[in-house]
């Protein structure tokens, strides 16, 4: 069946521009300068889709930010959202409610191992936020280890335990986070020259991290399955079964956030999936319903459950398990099952995305690493292939991110939309992208690196 275009896909400029004026006067952007910044007006999506005001459209290669795994303006889940708003729009969190019961029941059928107990929350960064707490209180103990290339949220205790430099403005140097070297061979902190090595001596940094520290002051390690925000990197094969068996000689509860990588992103259903690995808190957000309605969480070990079996877990929020947020999961979870979503990440990530990319990389001097699975990859970008220098600096903002910014903007004339962090493009399309729009993504990217290629 032809899909008919929406009517918001007709140019309609003065709305737009009413819609930026009252953004330009009244709303307050995240990490941004407020007076440099220009936020384009999105008119509307569908699918894989979105257009601005002046019927520009745009394929959605960042998925809004690596939510929306079932693409925009999905049938099932818009009816699932307006049939809950009729029935019961919101309750409570200290009542049992069919939609927050079903959507804990769909999503602790599917995490791994005993994850088996739900405690809902807001977003990704609360659902760091209340792992680090549990995980504290079930061992009495203080510190939390984590990973300087990271990214766990914008909320207090999540920025401190973050890596990126995004921490650095908001960390209030809280007692009790230590950052650590994860894997990472394209920028090997250990000088590792194979993935054997670079796991091995990984994990030899981390026992010694734990060891200097004290063990008996860690409480917790929380690790990005695979990190996203900071380049997804997936781990070499081994570390993180490595890390389970640190965790469980010196008595750490091993958190595993999947905030991004989770829900189908990397061709399974959890990313911890892919390395068979159980930790025993695992958080999780964006894809769990699309991001239709705004609602994360963390999974919890029958362990962990138990300490706060006669024992009151002190934490909460208002709009715990939100009915709204839950029936959109249990319709994007229905979704996932019944189309396949989380086979096509996978079987169009191995075939199409993974080598276009690499042929990519084969023609444009800017690709200087090509790396992910499913629908969760990145290209890192350099001046120099062989020294592997950056092609903008760490961190680079303003003037200094100028090539990055060129690169962006070639992207978009061509009609994609591309997800841009630091020197590296991330490719993580919607999880139900066909392999049409795959295609045709990649060869918008393939244009656009031509730009990169003119700053090597
Ligand atoms: N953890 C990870 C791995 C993330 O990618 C993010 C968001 N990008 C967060 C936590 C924070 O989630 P939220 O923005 O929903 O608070």
């Amino acid at each position: 069946l032809a899909r008919m275009t929406p009517s918001s896909a007709q140019p309609r400029p003065e709305a737009g521009a009413a819609v930026k004026a009252a953004d330009r006067a009244h709303v307050f952007h995240s990490w941004s300068a407020q007076e440099l910044i220009d936020p384009p007006a999105v008119a509307g999506a569908e699918g894989s889709y979105f257009w601005d005001y002046d019927g520009r459209r745009f394929l959605d290669f960042s998925s809004g930010l690596v939510f929306t795994n079932i693409g925009y303006q999905h049938p099932k889940v818009v009816a699932a959202v307006q049939e809950q708003a009729g029935k019961l729009a919101t309750f409570a969190p200290a009542f049992a409610v069919e939609a927050r019961s079903e959507a804990a029941r769909l999503i602790a059928e599917r995490t791994p191992g005993d994850l088996d107990k739900i405690f809902f929350t807001n977003g990704g960064a609360d659902a760091v936020e209340h792992a680090i707490r549990m995980a504290r209180l079930h061992t009495g103990r203080p510190k939390v280890l984590s990973a300087y290339r990271s990214y766990h949220g914008g909320t207090q205790q999540a920025v401190n335990v973050t890596g990126d430099p995004r921490r650095w403005a908001s960390d209030n140097g809280s007692a009790g986070v230590v950052h650590f070297w994860a894997p990472f061979l394209y920028r090997s902190r250990f000088y590792a020259e194979t993935e054997e090595q670079e796991c091995e001596r990984a994990l030899e940094h981390l026992e010694t991290t734990i060891a200097f520290e004290g063990p008996s002051t860690v409480a917790a390690i929380i690790l990005e399955t695979i990190p996203g925000t900071a380049g997804i990197m997936v781990p070499p094969p081994g570390y993180l079964a490595g890390v389970r068996e640190l965790c469980d000689k010196y008595g750490i509860v091993f958190v595993l956030d999947e905030v991004m990588a989770g829900f189908g992103r990397t061709g399974e259903w959890f990313a911890a999936d892919l390395f068979n690995v159980v930790p025993d808190l695992m958080t999780f957000a964006k894809g769990v319903n699309s991001g239709y309605v705004p609602l994360g969480g963390v999974a919890i070990s029958q362990r962990i459950a138990e300490t706060f079996g006669k024992r009151a877990y002190p934490g909460g929020l208002t709009y715990s398990g939100h009915p709204l947020a839950c029936a959109a999961a249990v319709a994007t979870i229905n979704v996932m099952a019944e189309e396949g979503v989380v086979e096509n990440a996978a079987r169009l990530g191995a075939d199409v995305v993974g080598p276009a990319l690499r042929e990519l990389a084969e023609r444009h001097p800017s690709v200087g690493e090509v790396r992910g699975v499913g629908m969760f990859w990145a290209l890192e970008l350099v001046k120099n292939r062989e020294t592997r220098e950056p092609l903008v600096p760490y961190n680079a903002a303003g003037e200094a991110n100028a090539p990055m910014a060129a690169f962006g903007a070639a992207a978009k004339a061509r009609g994609l939309w591309p997800f841009i962090n630091m020197n590296r493009t991330h490719v993580v399309p919607p999880c139900n992208a066909s392999e049409a729009e795959l295609k045709e993504g990649l060869a918008a990217l393939d244009a656009a690196l031509s730009v990169a290629d003119e700053h090597t």
